[in-house]
């Protein structure tokens, strides 16, 4: 029989394990402490559980992360790891390194559905959900490989839609937040959104204290919907009242994200349609410099031009940030490695 992997199980699911193994359920929560917090996989070493039940583990159970594949670093040091998942399917997931902070970024599907036509990861379609494991694991395989302080913050802007693989993000966030699991603050946590309205109205209800960002990117109906498709679904004009119900229903701010394409966002008109979309809704705009993808049909703009829309963009609105594209001798836009693994024929 092949052996359970127990990476993902929450702490009530290793306490109903460690009950059918005739435990306490507390035993169950020293064995969610050991695994994720302690990052102990020998059931032999966990010293608080009785040999009996150390042997039982060991029988039926394991904990084995995502393997790394490959990895590339930048000049600006953000590095970009290729994981392979146990059914050969490729992830992604960048360390950006900042200061104090480091970031990352991690995946939560393969592949994607939205099929946003500036991504590379959209052209791949999607290939299926990430498993809580799977998401939790890019963590702890970085854990593994630079210790406890791999990462201050984690974005989930890797691959993939985090409010289409709703309910496996929900389950990871509670490994991450819990203070023997991961023991990252919600705060630390942003779940990055293409614009899933029903799903926004649903985490809003949680009440979570994890930060919301919106890929926007184009400031009316009419142009979103030209680079992504998920806006005939779910248009602009519900998707900003979404974002009003979100942040009034949290009392917090929300990121807008903005990548600018060269001719096609950036133009006088545009600053007028986002300053008239995003008109009281508390907020923050990242902007950034589209990072071109082989194959797609987007250019990127100058660093001058990027810099002179966000000059005239600041005084309309009240917090606008220019993000540095990072990673850009590497891939280290989402999808770019894994659609080539993919295209060489590795994983099909
Ligand atoms: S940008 Fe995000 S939502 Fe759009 S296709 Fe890429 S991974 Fe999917």
């Amino acid at each position: 029989m092949p052996k359970i992997n127990l990476l993902g199980y929450t702490r009530s699911q290793l306490e109903e394990l460690l009950v059918s193994l005739g435990q306490k359920p507390y035993k169950g929560r020293q064995l969610f402490a050991w695994l994720y917090k302690v990052r102990q996989y020998d059931f032999s070493l966990m010293t608080d559980l009785t040999k009996d039940i150390r042997r039982q583990l060991d029988e039926s159970y394991n904990f084995e992360l995502p393997k790394f594949e490959q990895e590339s670093t930048s000049v600006d040091g953000t590095v970009k790891f290729l994981f392979r998942l146990s059914d050969g399917n490729p992830i992604e997931t960048v360390l950006i390194p900042d200061g104090e902070r480091t970031t990352v970024c991690i995946s939560v599907q393969a592949g994607c559905a939205l099929g946003c036509r500036f991504c590379a990861t959209g052209t791949m379609g999607l290939l299926r959900d990430l498993t809580v494991g799977e998401i939790v694991g890019q963590l702890l395989a970085l854990r593994e490989r630079f210790g406890a302080d791999a990462f201050t913050n984690i974005v989930m802007m890797g691959m993939g839609e985090p409010l289409n693989n709703f309910d496996n993000v929900m389950e990871a966030i509670k490994i991450i937040n819990d203070e023997n699991g991961l023991g990252l603050a919600a705060k630390k946590i942003t779940i990055s959104t293409s614009g899933i309205t029903p799903k926004i109205r649903k985490l809003a209800d949680m009440k979570l204290k994890v930060r919301l960002a919106l890929s926007l990117h184009a400031a009316t109906q009419e142009k979103r919907r030209k680079i992504m498709p998920v806006a005939d679904t779910f248009g602009l004009e519900k998707l900003m009242e979404a974002l009003k119900y979100y942040t009034t229903r949290t009392k917090s701010r929300v990121s807008i994200e903005y990548i600018l394409f060269k001719g096609f966002n950036d133009r006088p008109e545009d600053i007028k349609a986002l300053t008239r979309l995003l008109h009281g809704i508390p907020c923050k705009i990242n902007m950034l410099a589209y990072n071109p993808v082989p194959g797609l049909d987007f250019e990127r703009p100058s660093d001058e031009e990027v810099d002179r829309f966000a000059r005239l963009l600041y005084p309309k609105l009240p917090a606008v940030t220019v993000r540095k594209s990072r990673g850009r001798d590497i891939d280290a836009a989402c999808g770019q490695l894994a659609v080539r693994k993919i295209n060489k024929g590795v994983n099909v």
